[in-house]
């Protein structure tokens, strides 16, 4: 389950960077995630609650956002987005040449910190 080592990258990023500005404690991360990015929010969410027992991050609330997979295609020239993970054909003329522009995305956007 690589989310684990997501969860730990955040947090290790995180508690670093409170070390660093001088703060105690943190409330709340949020994260987006792209549906192409591997990662099942879920999964990410237990392990989160898991590995930040004991760190200054104990009391902290993830928030995840999903960032649905959009894309523009070569083709017809159109912006798409798919319910799907993946695009496989441009959902509105089935080309297959077309370039993904979100949903790859795996970033921590916010935090609040004490
Ligand atoms: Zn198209």
């Amino acid at each position: 389950m690589h989310e684990v080592s997501i969860a730990q990258g955040m947090l290790d990023f995180a508690i670093d960077y409170c070390e660093k500005n001088g703060h105690k404690s943190i409330e709340l991360i949020k994260v987006k995630i792209g549906r192409a990015a591997g990662v099942v929010p879920d999964s990410l969410q237990f392990a989160f609650e898991a590995l930040k027992t004991g760190t200054i991050a104990e009391k902290a609330v993830l928030t995840i956002d999903e960032i649905p997979v959009s894309g523009i295609c070569n083709s017809c020239g159109k912006n798409f987005t798919v319910d799907e993970k993946f695009v496989i054909v441009c959902p509105l003329c089935g080309s297959m040449s077309f370039k993904v522009e979100t949903g790859r995305e795996l970033n921590i956007v916010e935090m609040e910190v004490d």
